[in-house]
C-alpha cells in the first residue's frame, strides 16, 4: 500500500482529494493546522488508513513511516484569508514548502505543489499557458499570496534541479464544490450563500471580468495524474469554459429558483479582468480535460447543500 501526505488535507480541495486516495486504496496522512480547513472536513473519512497531524506547516515536519507521494495544499486560498493572514500566506509558502519540500526529499518521494493561476496575475495573454511569466504586482494587498506561490514554484524547482527531488507543479483555476465556506469570499459559495438568503447577489465592479469554474473532482483528478506522471514543469488544471462574473451570478439565481436582485459593488484592487486556462499541456501530458460542466457542478453543489437545482 502506498503512502501518501496530505498538506492542507482538512481544507476543501485537500479533503477532496485524501477521500479519492483513499479510495485508489492509499494510507493518507492529513497535515493541517486548521487556520482556514476544519475537521467537519475529514470526520466521514476517518478509519484505520487515515492518518491526522494537527501541525503547522511553517515549523519542521517528521513523519515515521514511508511516504511515496507529499501533496503540498496547505495555504491560505481565498482573497478573505490571504488579506486576514498576510504574513502567515508568506511563511507557509516558504518555511511551509521548504518543510513539505525537505519531506518529499528525506522520504525519496514524488512532490506536488499547489500553485494557482493567480502567478499569471492580471494576465496581458489570453488565455494563459504554462509559458507565461505573467503579471503580478508584488506590493498590492493581493502580492502576498501571489508572489508566495510564485516563491514555492522557484522553490519546487531548485529542489528539483539541485537536489533532485521528484517535484510537480500544479498551476490550480478557480474550482468549487461542496465544502467551500459560506463566508470565504468566493464567488459561488458567496452568490449562493446569498441566493439562498433571499439577499441582493453582490457582483464586483461591472461584473464583466471573467473567470473559469472547475468541478472539484475534475480538479482532484487532474492532481492525481499529475502526481502519478514523470513530469516536472507547471501544468494547468482548471475548466476553459469561461464566463463573466454577472453570467455566473445569473446563473446561480436560476439554478437556485431565486429571486434575488443582482448589485454592483467596487471591483477589489488588483482583481484580474480576465482568467482562462490553456490545457493544451494538461491534455497532452496527462490525457486530462474537464467533464462537469457549470449547471452539473452547481447541481452538485446545490444537492450536497439540500436543494435540487431548479
Ligand atoms: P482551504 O483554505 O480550504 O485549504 C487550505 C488548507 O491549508 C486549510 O485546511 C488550512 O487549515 C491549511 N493550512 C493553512 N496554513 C497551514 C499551515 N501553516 N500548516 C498546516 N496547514 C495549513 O483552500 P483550498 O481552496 O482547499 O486550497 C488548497 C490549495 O489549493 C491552496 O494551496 C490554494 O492556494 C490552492 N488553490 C486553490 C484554488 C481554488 O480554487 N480552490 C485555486 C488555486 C489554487
Amino acid at each position: 500500500m502506498s503512502t501518501a501526505v496530505v498538506t492542507g488535507g482538512a481544507g476543501f480541495l485537500g479533503s477532496h482529494l485524501c477521500e479519492a486516495l483513499l479510495a485508489k486504496g492509499m494510507r493518507v496522512i492529513c497535515v493541517d493546522n486548521l487556520d482556514t480547513g476544519t475537521l467537519q472536513n475529514i470526520e466521514h473519512i476517518r478509519g484505520e488508513d487515515f492518518v491526522f497531524l494537527n501541525h503547522d506547516l511553517t515549523h519542521h515536519l517528521e513523519i515515521g513511516e514511508s511516504v511515496d507521494f507529499v501533496y503540498h495544499l496547505a495555504s491560505p486560498a481565498s482573497p478573505i484569508d490571504y488579506l486576514r493572514l498576510p504574513l502567515h500566506t508568506l511563511k507557509v509558502g516558504s518555511y511551509g514548502t521548504h518543510n513539505a519540500l525537505g519531506l518529499a526529499k528525506f522520504k525519496r518521494a514524488r512532490f506536488l505543489t499547489a500553485s494557482t493561476s493567480e502567478v499569471y496575475g492580471d494576465p496581458l495573454i489570453h488565455p494563459q499557458p504554462e509559458s507565461y511569466w505573467g503579471n503580478v504586482n508584488p506590493i498590492g494587498p493581493r502580492g502576498v499570496y501571489d508572489e508566495a506561490k510564485r516563491y514555492a514554484e522557484a522553490l519546487t524547482m531548485a529542489y528539483h534541479r539541485q537536489q533532485g527531488v521528484d517535484t510537480s507543479i500544479v498551476r490550480i483555476f478557480n474550482t468549487y464544490g461542496p465544502r467551500m465556506r459560506p463566508f470565504d469570499g468566493r464567488a459561488i459559495p458567496t452568490f449562493v450563500r446569498q441566493a439562498f438568503a433571499g439577499k441582493a447577489l453582490t457582483v464586483f465592479g461591472d461584473g464583466s471580468q471573467t473567470r473559469s469554474f472547475c468541478y472539484v473532482d475534475d480538479l482532484v483528478r487532474g492532481l492525481i495524474l499529475l502526481a502519478e506522471s514523470g513530469e516536472h514543469e507547471p501544468v494547468n488544471i482548471g475548466n476553459p469554459n469561461e464566463m463573466t462574473l454577472l453570467e455566473l451570478a445569473q446563473t446561480v439565481v436560476r439554478l437556485t429558483g431565486s429571486e434575488s436582485e443582482i448589485v454592483f459593488e467596487a471591483l477589489p484592487e488588483d482583481d484580474p479582468q480576465v482568467r482562462k486556462p490553456d490545457i493544451t499541456r494538461a491534455r497532452a501530458l496527462l490525457g486530462w480535460e474537464p467533464t462537469i460542466g457549470l449547471e452539473e457542478g452547481l447541481g452538485r453543489l446545490l444537492a450536497s447543500l439540500g436543494h435540487q437545482a431548479a
